[in-house]
């Protein structure tokens, strides 16, 4: 398989006036105005902390990129791209992966989590470009989105990259730092696409949304974000709660050792 690594432009790159838009932490609320400020700010920092990306997902044809992004759910980029060089030299077309025995294309993913349905979508979805698609992967939300194994999340993947199209692609890292950077309320990835949406410009979503997967993952953990090395901690309206919570743990948890 001809080896391609996703490729994402520096698309934040402009001055914001970062210092003018810094959170204000008496404020209780602000207006769309400042949180588009504050959301073009963080932004352009999380571009300066990760310029040029390259996500770890090998793939030749644009058929072999969702082939990846379907395998990544739940696993790491690493463990995909050690089933898919074999994968997609055996099945390297939708027609191939379609009439390619359920069992075989098992054997070669049993080593990613959720492999037996994992295969069944690959499969289901490879005959389905084949009925539906003339064998090609479309170009929009609403066909991708009807195939097996295909969410909004990797349509957005496929639309930022194999397209050009722009994707706020909102998986689990991207909606918890979105919510503790108050630029969503919502639990819902749909609506917290929305929400991002408004806040920047189209070209930028696909970049954005991979720079909070990357900041989500380095620093921003779920159980233990890092604030002190964060790079948008100035526009952070959680670095406060999050440190409080903290040492209030350890208060607690001293007191209880002295008792
Ligand atoms: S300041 Fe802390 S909670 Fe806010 S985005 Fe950074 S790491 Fe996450």
């Amino acid at each position: 398989m001809p080896e391609r690594k996703l490729s994402i432009p520096n698309a934040a790159s402009k001055s914001t006036g970062s210092q003018s838009v810094s959170l204000t932490r008496r404020r209780t609320r602000e207006n769309l105005k400042e949180k588009i400020a504050r959301a073009r700010a963080i932004a352009s920092r999380l571009c300066q902390a990760y310029p040029e990306l390259q996500v770890p997902l090998d793939y030749g044809t644009t058929f072999q990129l969702l082939v990846a992004v379907i395998l990544s759910a739940q696993c790491t980029d690493a463990a995909v791209n050690k089933v898919t060089p074999e994968l997609c030299r055996r099945f390297p077309t939708p027609d191939r992966m379609a009439k390619a025995p359920l069992a075989e294309i098992e054997r070669m993913i049993r080593t990613l989590g959720l492999f037996r349905s994992k295969a069944r979508s690959l499969k289901a979805c490879a005959r389905q470009l084949v009925d539906r698609f003339n064998g090609e992967v479309p170009g929009t939300m609403e066909e991708l989105t009807t195939l097996a194994g295909v969410g909004r999340k990797t349509a957005n993947v496929i639309l930022g990259h194999a397209f050009n199209l722009p994707g706020l692609i909102v998986d689990t890292h991207c909606a918890r730092v979105s919510r503790r950077l108050g630029l969503t309320r919502s639990e819902d990835p749909v609506q917290i696409e929305r929400d991002l949406s408004k806040l920047l410009p189209a070209e930028q979503w696909t970049g954005f949304s991979h720079r909070m997967i990357i900041h989500g993952r380095r620093i921003c953990h779920a159980r233990k974000p890092d604030c002190k090395a964060c790079i948008v901690e100035q526009f952070c309206p959680s670095s406060n709660l999050i440190a409080h919570r903290s040492n209030s743990r350890t208060q607690t948890h001293n007191g209880q050792d002295q008792g």
